[in-house]
């Protein structure tokens, strides 16, 4: 699948919304992807997955991770095709761990998966959490990167299936607030369609 595509594919889902949100990573932003919307189609999901899986060599992966609770649908899919075993990370009380009594072998290999990338803070404590248990994380791979333009913000190579460069904005710096037209909307928690 090319960019165009996969776009095609969050329109059609009705993924792309406009208006005004607070991302996970507290920035404010005009448009906000609800990846969620695709991937509950098993079809997009497994298209997705079989778009990142062609950008990684698999005899290099013993494990696939992702931090929840947007990365876990891509994540399991990936993991699926792969035949390999999944896991995942959580946020408990503001930290990232690894609960529900998965354990990561020493020296496992592991690709780590996400929905949206932005600023890449979850993916860069799912990686920290990997590397406390013991893993190596070799490969990040998500299906959109919303700040392409902040690259180089992961200390292994990362690759994403399309890139939407839109603006974000600190929360103290909004021209969104300051119009104070529509007041900020928190799309994961609200499910704001
Ligand atoms: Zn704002």
């Amino acid at each position: 699948m090319n960019e165009h595509e996969i776009l095609a594919m969050y329109e059609d889902a009705g993924a792309l919304l406009n208006g005004h949100f607070i991302l996970s990573s507290g920035r404010h932003s005009a448009r906000y992807l609800q990846s969620a919307l695709v991937l509950m189609h098993i079809d997009n999901a497994t298209a997705l997955a079989r778009e990142l899986i062609g950008r990684i060599d698999a005899g290099d992966i013993d494990m696939v991770v992702s931090p929840a609770i947007g990365g876990l649908v891509i994540g399991q899919e990936v993991a699926r095709l792969l035949h390999k075993p999944f896991i995942f990370t959580e946020r408990k009380d503001g930290e990232m761990q690894l609960r529900r009594g998965f354990s990561i072998p020493e020296g496992a290999r592991l690709l780590v998966v996400e929905d949206v990338i932005t600023t890449g803070g979850s993916v860069r404590e799912c990686m920290q959490v990997v590397r406390e248990h013991g893993g190596v994380p070799v490969k990040v791979l998500a299906v959109v990167d919303r700040a392409p333009a902040s690259g180089g913000r992961f200390d292994v190579p990362h690759e994403t299936a399309i890139t939407l460069d839109v603006e974000t904005y600190d929360a103290d710096a909004c021209p969104l607030c300051r119009e104070g037209l529509l007041p900020p909307i928190k799309p994961g928690s609200r499910g704001a369609a």
